[in-house]
């Protein structure tokens, strides 16, 4: 299995690959070009991303079947089936990389960001539930920015949020923290610009 340090390489490789292949020709013809039906899969890389359309994390790293393993969320948050599903692919594959992927101009995080501003929370009791996650993880971005426009709001919340669910995985799961502290797991934080194409990661 590859190291953590490899695995994330090979993303910034991806979508350096993925910037240069959209401002030049067709992303999904070359994306094609390297994709073959795999029966086995040997993720590299496990990707916390969110649900919206514009991101799709095997696109942004220009990676093949079976090489990401991706759970998808609105917001990016974490709650059980998703850390379960990361201690799964932890477990099954070995996988010694993490990443929370947020993106900017993050829809949920404006309906969480705008619902804390208007104490206004959605109707429906579902998406309810994906505010109130998101909420505490952007709440002391909301408090302290209160100069700030709302589009700079915004941007502050998603990267607040991330770094919340960077910490919240091994926060939540004694098994991801007993893997981060035995050297053999990497969890970190990310953010695709719905403008450029660009993930930043955010240790570096
Ligand atoms: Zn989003």
């Amino acid at each position: 299995m590859i190291s953590a340090d490899k695995a994330l390489h090979k993303l910034k490789e991806g979508n350096r690959r993925f910037v240069g292949v959209t401002s030049t020709r067709g992303v999904l013809e070359t994306h094609l070009d390297h994709i073959r039906v795999v029966r086995e899969q040997k993720p590299f890389a496990i990707i916390l991303g969110c649900s919206d359309s514009r991101v799709p994390a095997e696109l942004v790293f220009h990676c093949g079947l079976g090489e990401l393993f991706v759970i998808r969320v609105a917001g990016n948050l974490v709650a059980p089936s998703q850390i379960g599903s990361i201690e799964y692919a932890c477990q099954q594959f070995d996988t010694e990389l993490v990443v929370v992927m947020g993106h900017s101009n993050c829809g949920a995080i404006r309906v969480t960001v705008d619902a804390l501003l208007a104490e206004d929370r959605p109707v429906s009791p579902n998406l309810k539930s994906i505010v109130e996650r998101i909420a505490p993880a952007v709440a002391p971005a909301v408090s302290n920015h209160s100069d700030a426009s709302h589009d700079e709001l915004i941007g502050i919340a998603v990267n607040a949020n991330i770094q919340h669910s960077v910490r919240r995985l091994s926060e939540k799961s004694m098994i991801l923290r007993n893997l981060v502290e035995a050297g053999r797991l990497k969890i970190v934080g990310a953010e695709y610009s719905l403008d450029t194409g660009e993930v930043v990661f955010l240790d570096d």
